[in-house]
């Protein structure tokens, strides 16, 4: 186990822990530093103010989903002051963004054959969050699909008919945003996206113009050769480099809170700016 972890997600957005129970969770693995990191909203901050104290450290972090160059990218913000205008009008508009989508994406599989799949959303989502992991439960329960992997496979996933991506916020919109709410902008788990090698680099690029700062060299537990392979272009754009399990639910071991691979001691670490980061958890 690492003594950090900065991505986690509650089940204010598609987790399945209250933050009271992911706490617990991750101190009972060992880890002393965390981020919840849920997406496109600060809500789990809210029901964190409400709970005693723990002797964990916490940095206030966030992932947004954001749309560059026709991909799904999505970008951790950290240390951001969630009072301020720019971070909480682009909160209002990815909520928005969501449920317009979540209705696009009903309608697409109403085509197919579902049926009600608004109503049935209605009563299985909260306000603030509406995701693909809803629209892979309702395929399940209603028979559609044996099982959640197998939603994402056929309508959900990359590339399928769900996968709508048009509403989110821009790359540019979503990097301004953390800036100027006093947070450092990271590209989260770049591995991910399944981009070629060219395509990854002009990525970073963009990124650290709009003013990005650094990526995850780490996301989970990953093998040596992605992580060496992270780690070099984080040096090479003179990035941060970050590290995160990106735990959801329990029952997955490479994904446990803590347990993603080490970071290695060559990159500039996101542990050099803890101290800047962790602003007022309550604001
Ligand atoms: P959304 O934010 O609505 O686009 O939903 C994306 C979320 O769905 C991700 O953050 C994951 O938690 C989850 N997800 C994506 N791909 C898969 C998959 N293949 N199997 C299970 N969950 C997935
Ligand atoms: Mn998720
Ligand atoms: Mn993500
Ligand atoms: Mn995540």
């Amino acid at each position: 186990m690492q003594s950090f972890d900065l991505h986690m997600h509650t089940n204010a957005s598609d987790g399945s822990l209250p933050v009271a129970e992911l706490i617990a969770r991750a101190e009972s693995n060992g880890v002393s530093l965390i981020s919840i990191t849920d997406h496109d909203h600060f809500v789990a901050y809210e029901q964190l103010a409400k709970l005693h104290r723990s002797s964990l450290e916490i940095i206030k972090g966030i992932e947004f989903s954001t749309l560059w160059s026709g991909v799904g990218i999505h970008i951790l913000g950290y240390g951001c002051n969630a009072q301020h205008p720019s971070i909480k009008d682009l909160v209002a508009y990815q909520t928005q963004a969501r449920w317009q989508r979540a209705e696009l994406i009903a309608q697409k599989l109403e085509k197919r054959g579902a049926c009600d799949v608004v109503t049935w959303l209605y009563g299985h989502s909260q306000q603030h969050y509406i995701g693909r992991p809803h629209f892979a439960q309702y395929l399940v329960d209603t028979g559609k699909t044996t099982s959640i992997q197998q939603a994402f496979k056929k309508y959900l996933g990359a590339g399928k008919v769900g996968d709508i991506k048009s509403n989110w916020a821009t790359l540019e919109q979503v990097t301004t945003a953390i800036c100027e709410s006093g947070g450092m902008a990271l590209l989260a788990h770049p591995a991910k996206y399944k981009m070629t090698n060219a395509k990854l680099k002009r990525l970073l690029i963009d990124f650290k113009a709009l003013g990005g700062v650094g990526m995850e060299v780490v996301s989970g537990q990953q093998t040596n050769d992605v992580t060496q392979y992270l780690a070099e272009l984080c040096n090479h754009h003179e990035f941060v480099a970050s590290a995160g399990s990106d735990f959801h639910h329990p029952g997955r071991p490479w994904n446990e809170v803590g347990a993603q691979s080490p970071l290695p001691s060559h990159c500039d670490s996101i542990l050099n700016y803890v101290t800047e980061l962790q602003c007022n958890l309550h604001d």
